[in-house]
């Protein structure tokens, strides 16, 4: 998840409008630009999970789906059956896409999705392990500001103006690029390990062996030479790998 490039792409919309040097700029880009910044805060959460619908199902359209009697899906099924049905009270809709990417991202209405790139690198536990991560980010709202941000940051955002209001009838291609935004933003360094210790402590409350997020880390930092698109992240996954290890040995 690159939730990262989504958020600089938010302080610059942010920061515009105190810029000491804006008399330079066009108006109409600067009153723009604070609309953006407007429109992305002003999303209620009822928006955020109207447009995560539309955002997911748009993603499902453009991926090849893995269809029930997968060997994947039932992997899949069987791991989270552990994990439960719901991230506080919102229900969890599980598929797996087809691909040889190693991603995994989920969205504020409970869509989570797993590519089976990731589920061919790792074992059960550390599968659980990453998702419970995705997990987080929605229980923690991560995922909620996020989408705010793609949003205001994407093509969709013209929408708004419009008279379909904030989540009108979005486009195919609107929909793509906000979705595309979403799926390739990066979450902050404070936001990846809060999630990491939300997993972390989600495991050890159903009884499962936490060492999973440990080896998926491990993983993770040796493919690719680091550079998969979960990896852009900050902390680095060895320092995440130290982080869950500590907590093991310490027992809490
Ligand atoms: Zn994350």
């Amino acid at each position: 998840m690159t939730i990262f490039r989504i958020a600089l792409a938010a302080s610059a919309v942010f920061t515009l409008a105190s810029c000491s040097s804006m008399s330079s700029m066009d108006p109409n880009q600067l009153l723009q630009s604070g609309q953006l910044a407007t429109q992305a805060l002003s999303l209620s959460d009822s928006d955020v999970r109207t447009i995560s619908d539309k955002s997911c199902a748009q993603l499902d359209s453009e991926n090849k789906v893995a269809p029930a009697s997968s060997q994947y899906t039932q992997r899949l099924n069987k791991i989270l059956k552990q994990l439960g049905d719901n991230i506080n009270g919102v229900p969890v809709n599980y598929k797996v896409y087809i691909t040889k990417d190693v991603n995994a991202w989920a969205m504020a209405n409970g869509c989570v999705r797993v590519y089976s790139g990731l589920m061919d690198l790792m074992n059960d536990d550390e599968v659980r392990g990453v998702v419970g991560h995705e997990m987080g980010h929605v229980a923690l709202g991560h995922t909620k500001k996020a989408m705010q941000v793609a949003y205001a940051t994407s093509a969709a955002r013209s929408v708004a103006s419009s008279a379909g209001g904030v989540v009108g009838n979005l486009s195919a291609s609107q929909l793509g690029d906000l979705s595309e935004k979403f799926v390739n933003a990066q979450f902050s360094q404070s936001q990846e390990s809060a999630a990491d210790d939300y997993s972390f402590d989600m495991q050890k409350k159903k009884g499962y062996n936490p060492a999973g997020l440990v080896t998926a880390f491990q993983k993770l930092a040796s493919i690719d030479g680091g550079k998969s698109s979960m990896l852009d992240s900050h902390p680095s996954s060895p320092a995440r790998a130290k982080h869950i290890q500590d907590r093991i040995a310490s027992g809490k």
